[in-house]
């Protein structure tokens, strides 16, 4: 098998993976770095980023206020250690990011602009006019090509990692376009492979979102954290899932229900304020999580408008004009005239909650470090955990590039340690074990699974036990569902048994990630007996911060459920409150 020989190997080149490799290399230029990422980099989920990243930088902001509102919208969750080195970093990532060409918008003096977002009680999200995650990731990208020691394996599939004694030495990989194995030997190895949406069937997520990083690090022995956490956002097109971020309420959008109310007003983020002024903290700009919930709270009264795909509400632009829209929003009209026919400008847009964004990833420290001596997990698929039971919109793309840099910072002491490398022998064997299960795999006949009839039945139960409200009725039927699908998973067969872009294969691998992370969603859910931020359940409707003020911990069992556990959150200075968007004019 074909060996590359690397001190650090970072599995995934999106946001959080390319920041990781531009720290590795600023640091020391001597260090190899290896880039693995099934996609080229620029297709990474991050390029579709719409609404911005989180900074404080105007003078009427604070690092305070930027704390309470994370610690407060993630209901308690976070580990305020994190939150304090996330917002104190956040603002020197941005203005990095300028340094090395990221085109902000900016305000009429030439100051960086910022605008509102849910949940964010002070404006203080930058971005480039409604493509700010292309506009990031092409800035890393540029950025990471400066440097000789980063070397890239675009379309390349990791598949398991190597361990010698416990520690993690390296992974193998699949190159896609020959279907060989290579073996990457390393030191440390970094995952910033991104979240897990695809789990779910309506997801703004892109199809590479299939938990492969997670399931990577679990399997290797590192817990799932907080996985019952799943965000959806409001404001998707119903027709394909696609996000029309929320930029769209930080510039002044409304939602309408059937009776052209603004219905948010009745779920204690009112009282209702003028059209085409965001008011911070309330009505559109509450947190995502109570926003969907109320959602679902005006289907079940039947608020909600029908359409071609099913129930929807509203969301109103016009009021912004043209000249606004096409400045501040020229994707959001793109995409809505593409996949719904309605032009913005002239139509209020149907829309309805969407699978978005995984809270919970990979356990790892303040240094981005995870229980496996060795490796560091850091973005979507980590959970450090500056997002408790919610994200604020716009806190994920700097958590990408603070603690991707945290996890190469991390790293680099690691190996001045003085850890080596594992031997030939050790590394030869291990990676061809992994070869073997991929040949078994390949090879498997008389099985009569099909990856398309697992993957459906998988989605199916997500969608109907795990979404906005849950039961634990429903969390013991999708469990159920979920063990008798990893049976079946075994005996998937292939059709296409060839070697050069077998996306069969890769598709059967992405499947057996999402069965893990999915396994871990609803066994933490179900164990979890209260409702907090994006967990909500209807057997438990109070939050129990006696029991529940803990993070879930989802440790694998290759034949079993996980096995759940908890672990304690910090708290530094802000004791759990009561979540209140119901007023405060700004
Ligand atoms: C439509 C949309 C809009 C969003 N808007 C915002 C926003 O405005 N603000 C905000 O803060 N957040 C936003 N988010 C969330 C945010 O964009 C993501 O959480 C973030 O970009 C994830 O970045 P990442 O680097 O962790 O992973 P990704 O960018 O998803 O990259 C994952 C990488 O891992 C690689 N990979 C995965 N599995 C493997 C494997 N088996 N082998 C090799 N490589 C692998 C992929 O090739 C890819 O390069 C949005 C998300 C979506 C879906």
């Amino acid at each position: 098998m074909e060996t590359i020989q690397t001190d650090v190997v970072i599995v995934g080149a999106g946001g959080a993976g390319l920041r990781a490799a531009i720290a590795l290399a600023e640091a020391d230029p001597a260090l190899r770095v290896a880039l693995v990422s099934k996609v080229y980099p620029m297709r990474s989920h991050t390029c579709a980023a719409e609404g911005g990243a989180a900074g404080v930088i105007k003078s009427d902001d604070s690092l305070d206020h930027h704390f309470n509102d994370t610690v407060g919208g993630g209901d308690w969750l976070s580990d305020q250690d994190a939150v304090e080195y996330f917002i104190r970093e956040a603002p020197k990532e941005l203005i990095q990011l300028e340094h090395w060409g990221c085109p902000w918008s900016r305000e009429a003096n030439g100051s960086v602009a910022v605008r509102p977002f849910g949940g964010m009680k002070k404006q203080r999200t930058w971005f480039a006019a409604d493509k700010s995650g292309f506009h990031i990731l092409h800035t890393l990208f540029q950025t990471s090509l400066q440097f000789a020691s980063i070397r890239r394996f675009d379309e390349y599939y990791a598949t398991e990692l190597l361990l010698d004694e416990g520690r993690c030495v390296g992974l193998t990989a699949i190159e896609m376009r020959s279907g060989q194995m290579r073996r990457f030997d390393a030191r440390a190895v970094i995952i910033a492979g991104g979240g897990a949406g695809r789990m779910f069937p309506f997801t703004t997520n892109g199809a590479i979102k299939t938990g492969d990083g997670m399931a990577l690090a679990y399997r290797a022995g590192a817990p799932l954290k907080d996985m019952e956490f799943v965000q959806y956002h409001p404001t998707g097109l119903p027709s394909t899932g696609t996000l029309l971020t929320e930029a769209c309420r930080g510039e002044g959008g409304v939602l309408l229900n059937k009776n052209g109310r603004r219905f948010l007003q009745d779920y204690g983020m009112g009282p209702e304020t003028p059209v085409g002024k965001p008011v911070l903290k309330t009505m559109e700009l509450g947190p995502r999580d109570r926003v969907s919930q109320a959602f679902w709270q005006e289907q079940k009264k039947g608020n909600m408008i029908p359409t071609q795909w099913g129930d929807a509400m509203l969301l109103d632009l016009r009021h912004l004009g043209e000249k606004m829209i096409d400045e501040r929003l020229p994707l959001v009209r793109d995409m809505s005239i593409s996949y719904m026919g309605v032009d913005p400008v002239k139509d209020p847009v149907p829309v309805r909650p969407v699978v978005h964004y995984m809270m919970g990833g990979i356990h790892t420290d303040l240094r981005a470090a995870t229980t496996v001596p060795g490796l560091y997990a850091a973005g979507e698929c980590a959970c450090v955990s500056i997002n408790g039971a919610n994200r604020l919109g716009s806190n994920s793309l700097t958590e990408l590039l603070v603690f991707g840099r945290r996890a190469a910072l991390s790293a680099i002491e690691y190996l001045q340690s003085g850890v080596r490398a594992a031997s030939d022998g050790v590394l030869a064997a291990r990676a061809a074990a992994a070869q073997g299960r991929i040949r078994e795999l390949m090879q498997r006949t008389g099985g009569g699974e099909t990856v398309a009839g697992v993957r459906k039945e998988m989605m199916q139960a997500m969608e109907q036990h795990a979404g906005i409200y849950r039961s634990g009725e429903g969390l013991a039927a999708a469990c159920a569902k979920l063990s008798e699908l990893r049976g079946r998973y075994s005996r998937i067969e292939l059709h296409d048994k060839t070697n050069v872009y077998n996306t069969d294969l890769l598709q059967a691998l992405e499947l057996g990630s999402m069965l893990d992370c999915a396994e871990a969603v609803t066994q933490s859910a179900l164990a979890r007996r209260e409702s907090r931020g994006a967990h909500q359940r209807l057997d438990f409707i109070e939050r129990d911060d006696q029991n529940f003020l803990r993070h879930t911990m989802a440790s694998y069992h290759p034949s079993e459920p996980p096995r759940i556990g908890y672990r304690d959150v910090v708290i530094t200075t802000s004791q759990p409150g009561v979540r209140d968007y119901s007023g405060g004019h700004e």
